[in-house]
């Protein structure tokens, strides 16, 4: 008997679940109470500091040393009396998720007496010896300095773990040569290109908006899977998706999981990682089921975007740790299981200005209106204009298998904006050259009157859209689970920067020559629906057709994480990023470098735990029930049962045609995989993508059909039925 799969089988299913407490009553009790927020700050520092250090944020200004000390000051207090003992900068290695680094409070004076010591330089800046993060050449090891510095714009906060408490200082991961080496400093920077091209639009409206903010609602899918029937499986311990697994005989056809009653066990989990979301606040609101079974979702309020970032990788940590505590796995991998759903991180994406308004909310006043419409086309002119660098901002080996997987948006970016929008935009478009004669209802003969405030009740969905316009913002549906939304958002903000500065000067040079600023703006706008109209896409993503009209209409379908990788290299997306301070080009290069070797040793390391799991589980599995067969086969001759021996010889056979399938192709395969070791890294990731990629899916045929035909008893692997349906 296979003795790891039943072991871990009968550890799965006598599991309780484990009761969780709140840590008060009502949620507004304990909702920030281990963030360094609004709440602690004016508590703990003087009133004068409080409202520097809040302006300098605001602003953007540089923190003074003395500011820095006095903000220092009160950190360690209030960490100190909620318990903490260390500190560390929290920051955003390029290799993917957080990384930390502690350092005690604790010092020993002249005379070796104990204190606690934390000053304004220990805040504003530290020194981690990180010489083996990934910097893509950026960053020799003999000059192996890099810096994190502080973020005030993301709260400080406390976190528990292993029995101790932590004071976590967000922060940016730079090298000694400013180059930045993390994932915040571009989006922090991304946040700002699009304050400025934002705010100049909108004075165009309303001289009172002093600032726009990108906002950032990012919901999580996740699978969850018992953590012995994790452990049994290499591939889910070493690749964090499964190789193998022949499907279930229920999946999710009848989609009875998809908003159904979440698992009791599952729920004390979900109650036990919003609990600890929340005193971080995390405002994380929404949780349910998804459409795989083991899958659930879910998602916060949204915030501003920085710290809605930040938000999201605590939040995945968290829900990482404390699956451990119940005795589950959390799989945030883009494509765990075939042949179900994959996991997404829909990243609602939205403008909010300083004076309360959200610019891509339409309005029932005709004025408001021609604002949204502003933004709204814009954004979608900029992801025409950019399509490619979206794409490539959502690359990652794992998305590759859930884009374009019949139930994932596709490869191809078109942006879907429901029935009415469609109707008004065609309106506009088709409307003869505006001009308007005095005493004329303006908004009335552009159509603007038209735009019903019933769009925000949300109910026209494209499900299958990547960019899909919900009512009073977008959503990117193709991130992947995985992802940091740092890269995904820093490529939308740039570009749609970039797109409203052209916006703009077009918009400027038309008053300039004499015309009304509205008629000006309408037929800006109208120029821009025309040109950018192939993207705009309302049928079904996941169809054929939908395939082949794109490639008719020009639109990219870039199915493989290195092609897409590649966009970021175009000259003119390399100009584009500089030309907006995000990124130089010799940083660029170093990112494109990281997420291929990231890719190719991804493929490198599935392709070896398959061929093992191939060669060591299933061969020797399947050849020890044909063994017994072949005994059978015997017995059954000699008794004479000619015709009763068909049945068993013929399973014999086929047996043999899938060992013989699997042993060539796994040995074809290591031979490829040791021809494109030998090259650099963007011609191996090719290899790997194009020559040891495909023999994944022709070993893994064999292998599943080997599940079927030999004796459950003798299989290893927890099978897809034990896996998904956690109880
Ligand atoms: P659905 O699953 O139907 O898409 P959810 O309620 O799960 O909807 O998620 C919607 C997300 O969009 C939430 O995180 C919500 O806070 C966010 N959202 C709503 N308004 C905005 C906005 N103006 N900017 C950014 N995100 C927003
Ligand atoms: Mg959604």
């Amino acid at each position: 008997m296979a003795r790891i799969r039943f072991d871990a089988l009968k550890v799965a299913q006598s599991r309780t679940q484990i009761d969780v407490t709140p840590p008060a009553k009502k949620i507004s009790d304990y909702y920030g109470k281990s963030v360094f927020g609004k709440e602690a700050m004016r508590s703990y520092l003087a009133s004068d500091t409080y409202k520097r250090l809040n302006l300098a944020i605001r602003r953007g200004e540089r923190i003074d040393g003395q500011l820095a000390d006095a903000v220092a000051s009160a950190l360690k207090s209030w960490a100190i009396e909620h318990g903490a003992t260390h500190y560390t900068h929290w920051f955003q290695p390029l290799r993917g998720t957080t990384a930390e680094k502690h350092d005690a409070f604790f010092r020993l004076d002249g005379s070796g007496k104990a204190i606690e010591e934390f000053k304004g330089t220990m805040l504003v800046q530290q020194e981690p010896d990180a010489s083996s993060f990934p910097s893509g050449g950026l960053r020799n090891t003999f000059e192996a300095r890099g810096y994190t510095a502080w973020d005030p714009t993301s709260p400080a906060f406390l976190l528990k773990s292993g029995g101790g408490i932590t004071l976590c200082i967000p922060s940016v991961f730079v090298a000694y040569t400013g180059q930045a080496l993390d994932h915040k400093t571009p989006l922090l920077k991304s946040v700002e290109a699009i304050n400025q091209a934002a705010t100049a639009v909108c004075q165009f409206f309303d001289k009172n908006v002093k600032r726009v903010s990108a906002t950032l609602g990012a919901e999580q899918e996740f699978f969850l899977v018992d953590k012995a029937l994790f452990n049994a499986r290499p591939d889910l311990v070493l690749c964090g998706r499964t190789l193998f697994g022949h499907s279930p005989a229920r999946g999710q056809q009848l989609s009875d999981h998809y908003f159904g009653s979440i698992p009791p066990r599952v729920k004390a989990f979900m109650q036990a990682f919003e609990m600890q979301a929340l005193q971080l606040g995390i405002p994380i609101t929404t949780r349910h089921n998804e459409v795989a079974p083991g899958q659930y979702e879910c998602a916060p309020i949204f915030e501003d975007m920085n710290v809605a970032v930040d938000h999201n990788l605590l939040l995945m940590d968290l829900m990482t740790r404390i699956a451990n505590d119940h005795n589950f796995c959390v799989l945030f991998h883009e494509k765990p299981f075939a042949g179900v759903n994959g996991s997404g991180k829909h990243n609602n994406w939205a403008l909010a200005t300083d004076t309360g308004k959200n610019l891509l909310a339409p309005s029932t006043k005709p004025k408001d209106n021609l604002q949204f419409l502003t933004f709204f086309v814009n954004t979608i002119k900029a992801v025409h204009t950019h399509s490619d660098l979206v794409r490539a901002s959502i690359a990652s080996d794992g998305n590759d298998y859930r884009l374009g997987a019949n139930e994932a948006p596709p490869a191809i970016i078109s942006v879907f904006i429901g029935q009415q929008l469609s109707a008004v935009l065609d309106a506009l478009e088709n409307n003869a050259d505006v001009s308007i004669d005095k005493g004329e209802n303006m908004y009335m003969k552009l159509g603007l009157d038209k735009i019903p405030a019933i769009l925000l009740d949300n109910t026209d969905r494209n499900r299958t859209s990547p960019f899909a316009f919900t009512g009073n913002k977008f959503e990117v549906r193709a991130v992947g689970s995985s992802a940091n939304n740092a890269t995904p958002m820093t490529v939308l903000n740039t570009i749609v920067a970039d797109q409203l500065i052209a916006f703009k000067e077009e918009v400027d040079a038309r008053v300039e020559k004499g015309e009304k600023r509205e008629i000006a703006i309408t037929n800006v706008l109208r120029e821009y629906i025309k040109t950018s109209k192939d993207i705009r896409f309302e049928g079904n993503n996941y169809s054929a057709e939908w395939a082949e009209e794109a490639a008719k209409r020009g639109l990219s379908n870039i199915r493989n994480t290195p092609e897409a990788l590649d966009q970021y290299l175009k000259p003119e997306a390399i100009a584009l990023f500089e030309r907006h301070n995000i990124l130089t080009k010799p940083e660029i290069e170093a990112r494109h470098e990281i997420e291929m070797e990231k890719y190719l040793m991804q493929l490198q390391i599935e392709s070896r735990v398959l061929g093992d799991l191939a060669m060591n589980h299933a061969v020797p599995n399947a050849i020890k029930y044909q063994q017994r067969l072949i005994q059978t086969v015997k017995g059954m001759k000699e008794l004479g049962l000619e015709e009763e021996a068909k049945m068993p010889l013929d399973t014999i056979r086929r047996i043999s045609k899938h060992v013989g399938i699997i042993t060539e192709n796994v040995r074809e395969m290591v031979k490829a995989r040791k021809k494109a070791n030998e090259f650099e890294v963007r011609e191996a990731a090719e290899d790997y993508c194009k020559k040891v990629k495909p023999y994944f899916e022709i070993v893994r045929k064999s292998v599943d059909k080997l599940e079927i035909l030999i004796d459950d008893e003798l299989w290893s692997l927890p099978k897809y039925r034990e896996l998904l349906f956690v109880r």
